[in-house]
């Protein structure tokens, strides 16, 4: 598989032309091409599959978008784009203020544009601790808003918009709205045809891609430039190996099967710069049932090392930080139950009349899981958690024995990826070089891009397909406005 620079010169002769070239027909890309054909291009859409969809129509949907839109309105939650801000920096760093900024203060229009290609939302909001919804509802609080020190510093509010649509991938409903809007208004689609390689003018400037279609080697021109919106790289084992070793050989990869890191490669022979490759967000839930987070989670040595009640993928990035990447989930009789992700097989090793007991069967040092009990339920009693500040609704003293343990580590169980390195790229969608300059002629959007969480302590649900949709439409828009 090649993924190179060729000069125009080697370019024998232009198969196809258009004003913008998108490789990819996922989230990112199909919003690039509507607006990229809404400011008067000419756009092409290159996919190596036989259809359009790509990850995005396998997802469940969820947009991570805030500020106030108007499911957040008519839910009755109060959000505004300086707490949604707030949040995002506090959590992922400040690496991308400027993105950051621009996507917090352009959500709600961002919202209604979505709705207004058809992209439904229900005005109803799921109150419980889900995953994903297997139901209707429009929102849902997806990330770490609640956890310390984040509610803090900015209001907590849902942020996870699902588009409606019923069993896990409501992803395909959103699609289909955009994908339709884009046939009908003009955007060329050439499925099957794989991207192999950019080309670049004597200035550097890229003009055009090189596929393979139907066996046959084509080179179109891209008159304004080109979009790369293909995808992360979580099906490709050489980069995952190389980039993200914390992942044990038992994680399996979420996406598609041509999300294999090749428009990553094909900015790189480019020159561009990535960034935060070896990030990845993991997931192995324990809740639902939401009770499970009243439990404790401790690692070989009977440590508790993480606020239970984090976003999913916030616990799994903590526990593949411990020890041996051993974590168990700790319950008592009053809350128990079985974690409800089947997917996860998070076994449950034994029952136990007393914790001494369940040291033994652990093999956790003698005294030690006893003693992060016993502080943790002084505490607990009084509503707080000096340790990590679990918020009050989830702490309750585990004193009702039996009790039992589940195995999560993160080597044992059964962990879902997705990679959050990429391209590295500006607020205007441009793909940057290693001087931090844009490449001419070249953007880039979604899953191929650094995402804006860097790592899975500060993803939420939602922040892909998200900030995918909006920069990939801000992507179409930069390369017309040159
Ligand atoms: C089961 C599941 C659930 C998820 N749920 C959510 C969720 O609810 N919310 C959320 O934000 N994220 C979710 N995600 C992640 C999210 O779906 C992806 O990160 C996002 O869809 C990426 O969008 P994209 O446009 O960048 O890439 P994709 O949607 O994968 O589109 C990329 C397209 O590029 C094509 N392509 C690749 N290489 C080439 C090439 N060389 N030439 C031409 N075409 C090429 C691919 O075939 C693909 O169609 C989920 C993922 C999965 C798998």
């Amino acid at each position: 598989m090649q993924n190179s620079l060729i000069s125009l010169r080697d370019v024998p002769h232009f198969d196809d032309t258009a004003d913008v070239l998108v490789i990819g027909y996922g989230i990112a890309g199909v919003c690039a091409a509507l607006e990229a054909r809404r400011a008067g291009g000419d756009v092409l859409v290159v996919e190596r599959a036989s259809a359009g969809g790509g990850a995005s129509a396998l997802s469940s949907g969820l947009f991570y978008l805030g500020g106030g839109t108007a499911v957040q309105k008519a839910c009755g939650f109060d959000d505004s784009p300086d707490d949604m801000y707030r949040f995002m920096i506090a959590s992922m760093g400040s690496e991308n203020a400027d993105l950051v900024r621009r996507y917090c203060d352009e959500n709600v229009s961002h919202f209604d544009w979505l709705e207004s290609q058809g992209v439904p939302f229900e005005r109803t909001c799921y109150e419980g601790k889900a995953v994903f919804l297997l139901g209707t509802e429009g929102l849902l609080s997806t990330g770490n808003e609640k956890l310390w020190p984040y509610r803090e510093i900015a209001r907590p509010a849902p942020r996870g918009h699902q588009a409606t649509g019923e069993g896990e991938s409501p992803g395909n409903v959103a699609m289909a709205a955009l994908t339709t809007r884009c046939e009908d208004e003009g955007v060329r689609i050439s499925c099957d045809s794989q991207v192999t390689a950019l080309i670049a003018d004597d200035t550097g400037k890229i003009c055009g891609v090189r596929l393979r279609r139907e066996g046959k080697t084509l080179h179109y021109e891209a008159g304004t430039g080109v979009v790369i919106a293909s995808g992360g790289f979580a099906m490709n084992p050489d980069m995952v190996r190389e980039n993200i070793p914390v992942l044990p050989d038992t994680a399996e990869p979420l996406g598609s099967p041509w999300n294999d890191g090749c428009g990553i490669r094909l900015g790189l022979s480019a020159g561009a710069a990535t960034n935060a490759m070896e990030g990845v967000i993991a997931t192995a839930s324990i809740y639902p049932p939401g009770q499970l987070i009243k439990g404790i989670i401790v690692n070989k040595f009977g440590k508790r090392f993480v606020a239970e009640d984090s976003y999913h993928g916030r616990t799994a990035a903590f526990i593949s930080e411990q020890p041996e990447q051993r974590a168990y989930l700790i319950v008592d009789e009053e809350i128990f139950a079985y974690p409800e992700i089947e997917s996860a097989r998070h076994q449950l090793v034994d029952g136990y009349e007393n914790i001494e007991e369940m040291e033994a069967g652990l093999d956790i040092p003698a005294g030690a899981l006893s003693r992060t009990l016993r502080q943790y339920n002084v505490a607990a009693r009084k509503g707080e958690d000096p340790l990590f500040y679990k918020h009050p609704d989830w702490l309750k003293p585990l004193e009702n024995g039996p009790y039992a343990a589940f195995d999560i580590s993160f080597n044992r169980s059964f962990y879902l990826f997705m990679t959050l390195g990429g391209l590295e790229v500006d607020s205007d969608a441009r793909v940057l070089d290693k001087k931090g300059r844009p490449i001419p002629g070249l953007c880039a959007a979604g899953a191929c891009t650094a995402h804006i969480p860097k790592s899975g302590k500060s993803y939420a649900s939602g922040m892909s397909l998200g900030p995918g949709s909006y920069f990939g439409r801000v992507a179409g828009m930069t390369l017309m406005s040159q």
